[in-house]
């Protein structure tokens, strides 16, 4: 048997930036903080070549916002809506404007996507509204591929990899993160590490329910990920947010894979009850659409089965050899050992245990979009950081996120010298305490124990009563933790993971009695206070750990949403500061009644019958609907606001003005678009001038358009407000420079962090066709759209013979808009430019080969040109056909009217 080794023979590791979790965001993290110089140790339990998520490969990006294929403000409300409104945009605008370049990224290590004939990216949709599924045909491969970048001699020079090293805690000195204290799960060794930044790459909490099964491993997610991330943020004093919201995924039978509903249902299929009826007409898994299924199973209807007998073999055959082969290859074994088939048997579906995972809901550590959380020193990303629905791309963009940052950090700060002696040694006690009693309770039977106990009490439909048995059982379990069991290094690993698995069931037990409401369909289902409570409850649930060692819990106010979600808009509060919360009182006795914190339920209120009285307003004055501007009810206020701008009856613009004032977001966005749809007709738009210091975005955005329009504005304070926190005003700062022509100004938001304030620069300074040497910077930016539209800007400047082999380059780009943008940005050029538009007619993208016709119109005198010109008079696409055909008939005007 293993003995306990002496603190004194602790092994230490420095490093500057320690990665935890070789997963998905884990290999991204050190792979960037190597790329910005940094020395990375990257620790793994299991092997690095094989472990996480990706292991077994995945069968496509859920949620990758391609250029031309989807916008990124639409995805934020998307998954806005998807959060019931509980979200921090901002966090989630990164994965929607950097899920492409990681995508691109991934595509240089090997990483193969779906394109369809003209080279596109091959999008699906699942998704309410947008197309962001992107088919990965040979996703088996992913790790494989990251893991021959990491083995990279270069790489290999920066990058230390240890598998079979667990951390358990994370080591803190003066309140920040200063490394971890680890243990070998194959030597029995301790290890100390020394860092100057941390990042948690630990995944989902995945053992937290036990599947259906009674299989301890036999989880939805990688079983390794057994929530060790979660209690080392929570030991290490960060924050953790939404863990109440649980993940519950829809699955096969028995087999416990994910049932690949994305995967299948872009292909045909879809899921029926035992009927043959189809009971969900959305694709897209939300806690509404698991709550659904759930009622489903459980009704006569059930059981339920994923659609695919009627599909074409072809169809069947594309589809098995996706699902046969990615993510769980063991699937299609499974389903001949049974003797099922797709073409003869429709797929039973059930549902997951439950499970703590930002990836698939929105439980986890509470990061910011730099992915620090509120530990300094402590990044968390992927699963584990509290970014919803974020998945593959998006624990690949924090990972990302979170490498840059703690590499930007390193040069400000000393390496640690002494680690915390008394945060070791509780850890190495943590650590080895089985080792005191091997004859105690075996990790399994505890681990069962406790999971069964998940089952029972916390998974939902919740109530506060089931919580609190919970809470008592989870805090009791403490002590029968402490006496289990063990002999070898693997077991102590496996008895540690149940302290882990024990510290997130009492927060996820604790988060759910506190959140005294249902939110997000089955994933928060509190049967005992079944309505949504969009008044005390509009708020984030954190918890942390208080310095006398218990849970405290507050309430963060959701960030102001810079994209607008109609029905949502009113949740942020607009307060920034926490709000300390009372946890319900913990009922231990039977005799006594539940607890109960008393929550106002406020009832629906039907909509005032004053709007209908607005709405039948014939041509009111202004006195008409004085009464109503005034009314109580903001939606009352926003009819007639809209009233206003519909009549402009005398007197209007003051009340649009002062409604640009109101308290309500919503009236406040009314007048702003009254703004924007009287811009030329507004009397007095000097009037807008004070507006530009609004709180609210949406108004000073609307005030600066309002005064570049009337050219009423000047110019000092449009270049003030490309200081402006919200970058919808920068945007508009931008636009209102180069509406009084002032290159200079215009210039100088070019190293904005926002792409769109970017590409807005580009544009600018193409239309003031001046800035060269801006515009030639901003075409080497990271950002595809903004090289594009830095590209187009070029062809109004006029380019030179020095930048044709850039312009040929970005030609061959994989990005259409990258070779629209080469293209017009030809049209600066000399006559080289006729050869290269030419060869731009074949390009397999439509939009590319419009633009060369376009381009090649001023040069259809010359016989090269009007030879091609000729040639695109037989495109397959009618656009560029028209094009073709308009071109020459100028041409052959031209001509006569020179004979
Ligand atoms: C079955 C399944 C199917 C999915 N399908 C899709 C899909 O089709 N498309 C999509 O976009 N997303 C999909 N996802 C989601 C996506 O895979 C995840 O969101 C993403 O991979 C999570 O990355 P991660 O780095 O957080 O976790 P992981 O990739 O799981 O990495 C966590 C790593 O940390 C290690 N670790 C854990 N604890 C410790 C510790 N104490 N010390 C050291 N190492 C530790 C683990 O061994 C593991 O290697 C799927 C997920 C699952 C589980």
């Amino acid at each position: 048997m293993m003995q306990i080794p002496d603190l004194a023979d602790t092994t230490r590791l420095d490093c500057d930036v320690l990665v935890i979790g070789g997963g998905t965001a884990g290999t991204m993290a050190a792979l960037t903080a190597a790329e910005h110089g940094a020395r990375v140790l990257l620790l793994e339990k299991a092997h690095v070549r094989h472990s996480g998520a990706l292991a077994m490969g995945m069968d496509g990006v859920n949620n990758a916002v391609i250029p031309g294929k989807a916008e990124p403000e639409d995805y934020v409300a998307e998954i806005t809506r998807a959060n019931d409104g509980i979200v921090n945009q901002r966090t989630i605008y990164q994965t929607a404007t950097r899920g492409f370049a990681m995508v691109q990224r991934l595509e240089r290590y090997g990483v193969k996507f779906e394109k369809d004939e003209h080279g596109e990216y091959a999008v699906r949709r699942v998704h309410r509204s947008g197309s962001y599924v992107l088919p990965m045909p040979e996703g088996k491969d992913v790790k494989k591929a990251l893991y021959r970048v990491l083995r990279q001699k270069s790489m290999r020079e920066r990058i230390q990899i240890e598998n079979r090293l667990m951390p358990v805690r994370v080591l803190t000195s003066g309140g920040r993160a200063v490394g971890a204290a680890a243990l070998n799960s194959r030597t029995g060794e301790f290890v100390a590490v020394a860092a100057k930044a941390v990042i948690l790459a630990t995944g989902a909490c995945g053992r937290l329910g036990l599947p259906a099964s009674g299989y301890l491993y036999g989880t939805y997610e990688n079983p390794t990920n057994a929530g060790d991330g979660y209690a080392m943020a929570y030991h290490a004093g960060a924050e953790l947010s939404g863990i109440e919201c649980f993940q519950i995924n829809p699955l096969i039978k028995d087999y416990n894979g994910p049932a690949c509903a994305y995967v299948a249902n872009p292909f045909g299929g879809y899921q029926v009850n035992a009927d043959g009826d189809r009971f969900v007409d959305s694709d897209y898994w939300s806690g509404q659409m698991m709550a659904e299924v759930k009622r489903e199973i459980e009704s006569a209807r059930g059981p339920i089965y994923l659609k695919t007998t009627h599909l074409p073999d072809e169809t069947l055959t594309a589809l098995e050899n996706i699902l046969h082969t990615t993510e769980r290859p063991t699937r299609g074994t499974f389903h001949a050992n049974r003797g099922h088939d797709y073409r003869t048997h429709d797929i039973e579906m059930h549902i997951s245990e439950i499970g703590l995972c930002s990836g698939h809901s929105a439980s986890g550590v509470w990061v910011d979009e730099h992915a620090r959380t509120t530990v300094p020193g402590l990044y968390a990303a992927g699963d584990l950081a509290c970014v919803p629905h974020n998945y593959m791309i998006g624990a690949f963009v924090y990972g990302d996120l979170a490498g840059e940052h703690a590499a930007s950090t390193l040069a400000d700060l000393e390496a640690p010298q002494d680690l915390p002696g008394d945060q070791l040694r509780e850890a190495h006690e943590l650590v080895y305490r089985p080792l005191q009693h091997p004859d105690g309770p075996p990790q399994p039977q505890v681990e069962y124990k406790l999971r069964r106990f998940v089952n029972d009490y916390v998974a939902p439909p919740k109530t506060a009563t089931k919580l609190a048995i919970a809470v008592d059982t989870f805090e009791r379990m403490h002590d029968e933790i402490e006496q289990m069991g063990a002999r070898t290094p693997h077991e102590l690993m496996r008895s540690v993971e149940v302290s882990f698995i024990r510290d997130c069931a009492e927060m996820a037990a604790r988060s759910s009695l506190t959140r005294t409401e249902s939110r997000w369909g089955l994933y928060h289902d509190r049967s005992d206070v079944p309505d949504r409570d969009d008044v005390n409850w509009r708020y984030h649930l954190n918890l942390r750990k208080s310095v006398d060692g218990t849970m405290e819990f507050f309430k963060r106010p959701v960030a102001a949403y810079f994209v607008p979600v109609p029905g949502l808009d009113d949740l942020p509060t607009g307060g920034t500061e926490p709000i300390p919360v009372e946890q319900p009182a913990i009922a231990r006795d039977r005799q006594s009644s539940a607890p109960r914190t008393a929550v106002a339920q406020t009832p629906a209120q039907p909509p005032s019958p004053r709007i209908a009285a607005v709405l039948a307003l014939e041509s009111p004055s202004l006195d008409d609907l004085a009464e109503f501007l005034a009314d109580a009810d903001p939606a009352v206020r926003r009819t007639a606001v809209v009233a206003l701008t519909e009549h402009l009856c005398d007197g209007y613009a003051d009340a649009l003005y002062a409604a640009l004032a109101d308290d309500d977001a919503g009236v406040r966005r009314a007048a702003s678009d009254g703004v924007r749809e009287l811009v030329e007709v507004l009397p007095e738009p000097v009037a807008a001038q004070h507006l530009v210091t609004s709180p609210d975005p949406v108004v000073r955005s609307s005030a600066i358009y309002l005064l570049s329009f009337r050219r009423v504005g000047d110019g000092a304070s449009f270049r003030a407000a490309l200081a402006d926190p919200d970058h919808r005003v920068r945007i508009e700062a931008v636009r209102a420079l180069v509406s009084v022509d002032d290159v200079d100004g215009v210039a100088s938001a070019a190293g904005d962090e926002n792409r769109e304030v970017r590409i807005a620069v580009a544009n600018g300074l193409g239309t003031l066709a001046n800035g060269p040497s801006t515009v030639r910077t901003l075409i080497g930016d990271p950002d595809p759209l903004v090289r594009a539209a830095a590209l187009a800007a070029l062809g109004e400047i006029g380019c030179g013979e020095s930048d044709l082999a850039l312009i040929e380059r970005a030609l061959r780009d994989t990005a259409w808009q990258i070779r629209v943008g080469a293209v017009r940005a030809l049209s600066g050029a000399g006559d080289p430019a006729v050869d290269l538009l030419s060869r731009a007619l074949i390009d397999p993208h439509l939009d590319v080969r419009k633009a060369a016709v376009l381009g090649l119109t001023g040069w259809v005198a010359q016989p090269t040109a009007h030879d091609a010109l000729l040639a695109a008079l037989d495109d397959t696409d009618a656009d560029v056909r028209a094009y073709a055909r308009h071109a020459l008939a100028r041409a052959a005007e031209f001509a006569e009217i020179s004979d």
